[in-house]
């Protein structure tokens, strides 16, 4: 993995009077750009071809790199270039997604903002699991053995594949029978299926929790709460029961965009208590720990229980909605404080003390 001293050095070198914040054009990169923009900075898109189009129009990149393939990325020829412009990189979904959480450990040799070897955590299932579980969070019983199934259970493929191919499972007879339906219409391989997790179904509603830790203030901030949209789970409810019983449809969960939520009060108190233990857990297994934003994927029950499936160490674009704030960045910033503008905030507040350590690997 790129060492952090090497990334302080170069970004040591920089001209700190003209630096460019630079993200993948995808995911939450119209906040992360405009919130940049609004700080200051220089801002660079870099996008795959037949993408830019979203940057130019909405205006929020001073400059667009466009890429043939995500792979390209990581050229030396681009490393240097994006040196020259003094670029330090958000990482979001799409970093993981499609150039891949081990090519920004070892290839990405510019200044990232957070925690650089903390994306491994998020990507490997049972990593996360050590993780929350250290954390006193609750999640879901879960086995890679179909012959395990117990109860109505949520099977789930490698990767932030965005709910793609998730299907629902009653026992291990039923398990067979999806997964060779799936495969035969092409939506799953004989390797995902090998590599799937089994997930107990828990019954309840989703919150996803954004949080931002502040390595400045050493401070975990609340910053919104959504929910998904997904196709074709969202649209299900809206067949009456006779049909859907009629028309066999699977039901899938892959993520069309996302729903603000504000969560009833006496929840938050826990809300709170879990991003500050997951921080003071993740400063323990993946120093320097978990910096800037995250977010906690949970389901909660009607016993107001939360139980978490997923854990991201990076932005979620489930901050999207929020572009000029949420309620809760509201109360502590009032308007007009994206999670891509904080960002920004604490990239200034950072380099004007000199404390690059803190938050940059
Ligand atoms: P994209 O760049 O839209 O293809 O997305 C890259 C990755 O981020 C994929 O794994 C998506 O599932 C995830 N992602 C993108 N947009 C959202 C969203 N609005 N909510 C949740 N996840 C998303
Ligand atoms: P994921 O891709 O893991 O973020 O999950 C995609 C969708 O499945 C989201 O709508 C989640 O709320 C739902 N989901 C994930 N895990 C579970 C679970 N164990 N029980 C119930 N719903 C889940």
């Amino acid at each position: 993995m790129i060492e952090q001293d090497e990334m302080l050095k170069v970004l040591r070198g920089y001209d700190k009077d003209n630096i460019t914040i630079a993200t993948i054009g995808s995911h939450s990169a119209l906040q992360i750009l405009h919130g940049a923009k609004e700080e200051g900075f220089r801002t660079l898109a870099i996008c795959k071809e037949g993408r830019d189009v979203v940057y130019r129009r909405f205006g929020v990149a001073d400059e667009i790199i466009i890429l043939k393939d995500y792979n390209d990325m990581i050229s030396d020829r681009m490393m240097d270039s994006l040196r020259e412009k003094n670029a330090v990189l958000v990482p979001h979904g799409s970093l993981v997604a499609y150039v891949g959480e081990e090519n920004v450990e070892n290839n990405i040799s510019i200044p990232l903002v957070g925690n650089r070897g903390i994306l491994r955590w998020e990507s490997d299932r049972t990593l996360e699991r050590k993780w929350l579980e250290e954390a006193n969070i609750e999640m879901p019983y879960e086995t890679r053995n179909p012959e395990d199934i117990t109860g109505l259970s949520l099977v789930k493929f490698p990767g932030a594949k965005g709910g793609r191919g998730y299907f629902l499972v009653n026992n291990y007879h039923d398990f067979l029978k999806k997964s060779e339906e799936m495969r035969s219409k092409g939506r799953i391989t004989d390797s995902d299926i090998k590599n799937a997790t089994i997930q107990e179904y828990v019954p309840g509603v989703n919150i996803y929790i954004s949080y931002f830790y502040s390595p400045l203030k050493d401070e975990v901030e609340l910053f919104g709460m959504d929910r998904r949209y997904e196709a074709n789970i969202d649209g299900l409810t809206r067949i009456p029961a006779i049909n859907q019983a009629n028309a066999y449809i699977e039901p899938s969960y892959v993520v069309v965009g996302n729903i603000p939520i504000v969560a009833r009060e006496s929840l938050l108190g826990r809300v709170f208590e879990m991003g500050d233990a997951l921080v003071e857990v993740s400063k323990k297994i993946s120093p320097p720990g978990m910096l800037g934003p995250f977010c906690l994927e949970t389901m909660v029950t009607h016993r107001l229980e939360f139980i978490a499936f997923e854990i991201s160490a990076r932005i979620v674009a489930g901050t999207n909605p929020f572009m000029n704030g949420s309620p809760y960045s509201y109360l502590m910033f009032g308007n007009n404080m994206s999670m891509g503008r904080r960002i920004a905030v604490e990239i200034k507040n950072v380099l004007k003390e000199g404390k690059e350590e803190l938050l940059f690997t």
